[in-house]
């Protein structure tokens, strides 16, 4: 079972806090209501030496339009967001481990909406350096909700209520993640990621109209797709096209590009030629071994910093 690490510090009401003291209030709405919204970013090491942030800007605009249509306040500058994300990285940094940082916005004063004041919380987490292993996919009984009830486009920790009920449901049908149909019978997402599918040659996904995070990663494949002139569409995806697709693989920024094996027990080619290329390609960008114009990394930490830190802990 996947435990969650508990790393020494936390960044929390404008600073560093250790791990035991970044607690919230029971009284306040981001625990009562969920009132919370938030961003989970990937940092990679470079070859050359540097950690960097993929699409850190990107990911900070998003944070802004979610926390607007909740009418969550967020006054943070992006100079100061990099800061928060470089100052953890700095505490937590390890030489050879990417790391992958959820920034929330809880709301930690207020009622109803009036006087919420909010606390942007970063956490990081250790990731290996490997690429994900091909998974088994099902078609969850659970639906995304439509945009009128809780949007997908807002990327709230409440929306991720139905994909833990989803992902449980997946766990007695021994898939790793299931597929979330939007109130259409269509194809949404994933419970994390969103969903590419290859058919005849042309690499297919879900507009977000259908239920869908804007995703930042998806820009980054469709980018990668286009530079190798495959052909890339978004539209609407049947339940029963995806039972029939040619390849199928998660799209997300922790996700990176998961290969699925199987579909509510139909297998796939594992070869997966086409999206097992971009995968390739999608880990040489991230680690700026190749260069995508619209890809940004933003340096938050380096190996000088990361080897320091290892010394001081030995
Ligand atoms: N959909 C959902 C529900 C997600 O949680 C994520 C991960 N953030 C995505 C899609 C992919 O979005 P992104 O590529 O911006 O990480």
């Amino acid at each position: 079972m996947a435990k969650l690490q508990q790393p020494k510090f936390v960044f929390m009401r404008g600073g560093l806090r250790p791990w035991a003291d970044a607690t919230l209030h029971v009284g306040c709405e981001a625990v009562t209501r969920n009132v919370n919204v938030f961003e989970g970013l990937k940092g990679y090491w470079q070859p050359s030496g540097n950690f960097g942030i993929v699409q850190l800007r990107k990911h900070y605009e998003r944070l802004h339009r979610s926390a607007r249509l909740l009418h969550i306040p967020f006054e943070t500058s992006l100079d100061a967001y990099r800061d928060a994300l470089a100052e953890l990285s700095e505490a937590l940094i390890e030489p050879d481990r990417d790391m992958w940082f959820r920034t929330t916005l809880f709301a930690v004063e207020g009622h109803w909406g009036e006087g919420t004041v909010a606390d942007l919380v970063v956490t990081a987490y250790h990731q290996e350096q490997k690429a994900p292993e091909p998974i088994d996919l099902g078609v969850s009984t659970w639906r995304r909700s439509p945009d009128d009830s809780l949007p997908a486009r807002i990327k709230a920790g409440s929306n991720y209520q139905v994909a833990r009920v989803a992902r449980i449901e997946g766990q007695a049908r021994g898939c790793q993640d299931m597929v979330l149909l939007n109130h259409f019978g269509r194809v949404a997402e994933a419970t994390g990621s969103c969903l590419v599918m290859v058919r005849n040659g042309t690499i297919v996904t879900t507009p977000a109209t259908e239920g869908a995070l804007e995703s930042i990663t998806l820009d980054i494949v469709e980018m990668l797709a286009r530079s190798a002139d495959i052909p890339f569409e978004r539209r609407p995806i049947d339940r029963t096209e995806l039972l029939i697709a040619d390849e199928i693989a998660l799209c997300g920024t922790l996700a990176e590009l998961v290969p699925v094996k199987s579909i509510d027990g139909l297998p796939l080619d594992p070869k997966s030629p086409i999206l097992k290329s971009l995968q390739e390609r999608y880990f040489r960008v991230v680690r700026n071994l190749e260069r995508l114009p619209g890809v940004e990394l933003s340096v938050v930490a380096t190996r000088a910093v990361a080897d320091q830190g290892a010394a001081a802990s030995a």
